[in-house]
């Protein structure tokens, strides 16, 4: 069954004072997700809170994505003994989650891991967890500097895909509802909300992609897809990016691991998964050394092809959602976007 099921959107509105007394309950009756400040680190990241106060409204985007809760950068699959097969103990993945103030972009990121997650092989372990959770999400008023959701169709306002949006209308927030599990959300606590408010999403896309200088998708697309991209840009990528891996572990819509068995010092056998990613050296390294995909280049090129053509192929949506963080994080001065519009040939030459 998929964990989205839309519904035909209804309209209403909430003030921001009752969002936040709303969050608040929310915080001491369910398990609450929202954009706060880490206790040790400066970077807004999606954390539990349990008081509306404890929440930060005023964020462009978190520096970690949301994906983290259902496809957790390190988890146990299951324990195990080594000498019995009966003794295998499968952790238990159903804890209710309700998220607030996760970006249209990463809404849309969820929705590509879900389709990968829910295709011919069944991944329980991220399914469940997401079966479980709701997401309110909040459109952004204004396009930040790394940003180009609108060239990838992810925001900054969203026409579909959503359990509950809100968009900021001045006191209040537009409230639109478009799936079953936002309608029971908004049922429980229907006393906070108000009248619709009309908001036109589909113009308020348009309007936000005719100021952003972005790219054209399908050129993009079309140009990766015929081999047209000179390989000396795989090359220059190549020079500069240092295999850090930030870029693909901070990306929302990325879903590479791998799985490993550990030990606890209790003698508990563990057996997790954790991120892995395709820039790292050993990720298509084979038992007793053997390296099927060697030249760095060719690493760099497949994720550009995985994200904007295959993906797009295989789910109907961009494998990358705009967010930018990957611009952001980069320790090499690669630039994800720059590079986009080089494919596209709208950049400078390499
Ligand atoms: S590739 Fe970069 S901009 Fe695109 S979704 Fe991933 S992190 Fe965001
Ligand atoms: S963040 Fe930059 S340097 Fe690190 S792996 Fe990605 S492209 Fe390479």
């Amino acid at each position: 069954m998929p964990v989205i099921s839309k519904i035909q959107i209804k309209n209403a509105s909430i003030t921001k004072t009752n969002l936040f007394k709303l969050l608040d309950l929310i915080s001491q009756e369910k398990f609450l997700i929202a954009p706060a400040e880490g206790p040790d680190l400066e970077d807004i990241n999606f954390l539990p809170v349990t008081g509306a106060e404890q929440i930060c409204f005023d964020y462009e985007n978190t520096l970690v994505p949301p994906k983290e809760y259902f496809f957790g950068q390190s988890e146990c699959m299951f324990s195990f003994s080594p000498r019995s097969n009966e003794s295998i103990t499968v952790t238990d993945q159903s804890e209710e989650l309700v998220f607030f103030g996760v970006r249209p972009c990463d809404v849309k990121a969820i929705e590509l891991l879900d389709k990968f997650y829910e295709r011919s092989f069944v991944d329980d372990y991220y399914l469940s967890k997401r079966a479980c959770s709701v997401i309110i999400s909040v459109a952004c008023s204004q396009l930040n500097e790394e940003c180009f959701c609108t060239s990838v169709g992810s925001g900054p306002v969203l026409t579909e895909g959503f359990d509950i949006q809100l968009i900021d209308a001045g006191n209040d927030f537009a409230v639109q509802v478009g799936s079953e599990k936002g309608l029971q959300l908004y049922e429980q606590y229907q006393d906070f909300f108000g009248a619709p408010i009309d908001v036109d999403a589909e113009k308020e896309f348009e309007k936000a992609k005719a100021s952003e200088p972005g790219f054209d998708l399908q050129r993009v697309y079309d140009r990766l897809k015929s081999n047209k991209v000179d390989d000396r840009l795989w090359a220059d990528i190549a020079r500069r990016c240092q295999s850090c891996g930030l870029c693909l572990l901070l990306c929302p819509t990325c879903s590479c691991y791998t799985v490993i068995d550990r030990v606890t010092p209790n003698g508990r056998n563990l057996r997790m998964r954790e991120w892995d990613c395709c820039y790292f050296e050993g990720f298509t390294r084979m038992a007793g050394g053997q390296n099927p995909v060697k030249p760095k280049e060719e690493m760099i090129k497949r994720k550009y092809y995985h994200k904007l053509v295959q993906q797009i192929d295989e789910f109907g949506m961009s494998g990358c959602t705009g967010c930018g963080r990957c611009n952001t994080v980069c320790v090499g001065n690669v630039n994800w976007l720059e590079n986009i519009r080089k494919i596209e040939g709208s950049g400078r030459d390499v």
